[in-house]
Order: structure tokens, then C-alpha cells, then sequence
């Protein structure tokens, strides 16, 4: 689809991610791809809004009418209070990553979710249904995670985190969400857990930067009867990835939920169809 050249005008809507911090975003540039792709008078920005901002920013949404942003760490549990509504899915999770602003009442939604399932939908098109899944974290991406597979009725899931409480905790709410049973993983019973599961999910920050060569599971017992899924994203493959594609496993890293997730937003926000390859391409451009 050829990019066309939009004028900003009095007329422009503005569309933005609300983090912190934010500048190593790529929404902006998925987002800006595909409204020009489809000639949509909206441009998206970054915000770089520390906590104690959060609610004048939200508050700001309203006032300038900005008419859509996403949320992103640190803030995407703290804004559900902030909303005039958020939609049950996202009301259950208790975190809101997609707002849309319609004329001044601000609504919540997590993409999250739908994002993760469609990335596990590419490589495992039955999805998790009747499947023993790991999860490795238990903060915002696990939790959306773990809702996503209790929402596509997996038949277990099996929560590990280095903060071992914080593994309890998310399992507690996820015993409200679905027909899924949730259980906390201890640190000496991870490696039977990683042989007996069908889908590895890494939902921690492990593998970005400086822990680029570690893993949130030991590798070495991955095999060809895994699906893994790693949320990190980044150069590519991630450590993960590569490693767990050696051993046979099919493996995915977190490009493609990225993906998924703006694109459901973008189509929340424009009511249009997503013009998905651009927002692909647009990322391909940032590798090179
Ligand atoms: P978060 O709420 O800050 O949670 C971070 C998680 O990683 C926690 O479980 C934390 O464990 C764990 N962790 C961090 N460093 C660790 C280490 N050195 N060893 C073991 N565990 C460690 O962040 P988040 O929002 O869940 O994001 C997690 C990752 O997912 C990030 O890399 C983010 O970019 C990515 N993400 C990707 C997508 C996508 O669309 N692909 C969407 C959302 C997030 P503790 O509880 O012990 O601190």
C-alpha cells in the first residue's frame, strides 16, 4: 500500500502512547505507517508521563480531545480508576493498554489479550485450548497472558516468577477469570514443570538488553513438543527464540502480539479495517 503525504491541519486529530519511560516506543511508528497508509487526517505521538502525572494526563486526554491513546508500563493498572468506563474484559484484568475517546467519555480496553492470542493463533491455530501452559512473570504483559489463555480455556496454567508472591497473587485473581486452573510454580519444581507443559510463554523482561543472553526457563529441556512464546521483542531472533528453535520447539518472539495489539487499537480508535502488513513493514524499517 503506497504511503501518502498528509498535511497537518487545524483539523487533525491527535492519537498518542502515554509511559514511562517511552522513547524506545514503536507504536508511533506502526501507528503513523498505517494512518497514512489509509489517509486518516490523525498523527500519534509519545508521552513521556511519570506516575505522578498520570492523572493530568488523563485528565489532559479530555481537555485537548485527543481522541485515543495507548497505555503502557508503568501506568496501565493505575488508569483503569481514571476511565468513565472500561470494558468487562479489561474490568476483569484490572489493566487497560487501548483508551478511545468518545467526545470527552473515555474508555479503557485491553488488546493485550487478543494480541497474544492472535501472535499463538500464527504458530498454534488451535490456540490454548485443552493445552498445559508455563507462564514465566506474573507482571502486566503475564497478566494479560494469563487471561488470555484462561479466556481460550487452556487446560492448565502454570504461573513461575522470581518474585515468587507475586506468582500467588496473579493465580488468586485468575481463579475468577475462566474454566482454566492457575497454580504458582516454586523455583525447584520449574524444570518438571517446563517437561510437562505444551506452551512456554516468557512474560518476564528477560532477554532485553543486558539480559539478553539469559532465559526466564532452562532451555536445555526445551524439545520439539513445545510451543514457546516470548513476549520480549527486540533484535532479532531473541536469545530465547534461537535457543528453543534449536532444540525443535516452534518458537515466536514478541513481534507478532506487538503487532496484533496496535492493531486492534488502531481499529478501536478509526473503526477501520488495520492495514496489518504496513504496520509489519513499518517495523522492518526499524531493524535495518
Ligand atoms: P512488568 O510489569 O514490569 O513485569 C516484569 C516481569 O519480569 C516481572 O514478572 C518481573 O519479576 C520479571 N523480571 C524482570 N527482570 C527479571 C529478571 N532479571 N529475572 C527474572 N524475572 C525478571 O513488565 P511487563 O509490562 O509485564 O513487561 C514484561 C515484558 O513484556 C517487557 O519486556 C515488555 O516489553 C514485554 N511486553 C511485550 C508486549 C508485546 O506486545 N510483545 C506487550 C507487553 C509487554 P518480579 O516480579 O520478580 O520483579
Amino acid at each position: 500500500m503506497e504511503a501518502r503525504h498528509l498535511e497537518i491541519t487545524s483539523q487533525t486529530g491527535l492519537l498518542g502512547v502515554l509511559g514511562h519511560p517511552v522513547g524506545h516506543s514503536l507504536s508511533p511508528r506502526m501507528h503513523n505507517a498505517a494512518l497514512r497508509a489509509q489517509g486518516v487526517d490523525m498523527i500519534y505521538v509519545a508521552f513521556d508521563v511519570p506516575p505522578e502525572r498520570l492523572t493530568y494526563a488523563v485528565e489532559g486526554l479530555r481537555a485537548l480531545g485527543i481522541k485515543g491513546a495507548n497505555i503502557t508500563v508503568p501506568h496501565k493498572e493505575r488508569v483503569v480508576n481514571l476511565l468513565d468506563s472500561v470494558d468487562p474484559l479489561a474490568a476483569r484484568i484490572g489493566a487497560v493498554n487501548t483508551v478511545v475517546n468518545d467526545n470527552g467519555r473515555l474508555c479503557g480496553h485491553n488488546t493485550d489479550v487478543a494480541g497474544f492470542l492472535s501472535a499463538l493463533r500464527s504458530v498454534k491455530p488451535d490456540g490454548a485450548r485443552g493445552l498445559r501452559c508455563l507462564v514465566a512473570g506474573a507482571g502486566g504483559a503475564a497478566r494479560a497472558i494469563v487471561a488470555a489463555l484462561s479466556e481460550d480455556e487452556a487446560a492448565e496454567i502454570w504461573v513461575h516468577n522470581r518474585t515468587s508472591r507475586r506468582a500467588q497473587t496473579l493465580c488468586d485473581s485468575a481463579a475468577a477469570w475462566g474454566r482454566s486452573l492457575c497454580k504458582a510454580v516454586a523455583d525447584n519444581d520449574l524444570g518438571a514443570r517446563v517437561q510437562a507443559a505444551d506452551l512456554l510463554v516468557n512474560a518476564t523482561s528477560v532477554g532485553l538488553a543486558a539480559s539478553v543472553k539469559e532465559s526466564a526457563f532452562p532451555v536445555d529441556i526445551v524439545d520439539s513438543h513445545h510451543v514457546v512464546m516470548d513476549v520480549v521483542y527486540g533484535p532479532r531472533p531473541t536469545a530465547l527464540v534461537a535457543a528453543a528453535r534449536a532444540r525443535g520447539a516452534v518458537a515466536l518472539d514478541g513481534r507478532e502480539m506487538l503487532i496484533m495489539q496496535a492493531a486492534i487499537s488502531y481499529r478501536l480508535w478509526t473503526g477501520l479495517q488495520p492495514p496489518i502488513e504496513t504496520m509489519r513493514k513499518s517495523l522492518d524499517i526499524e531493524e535495518r
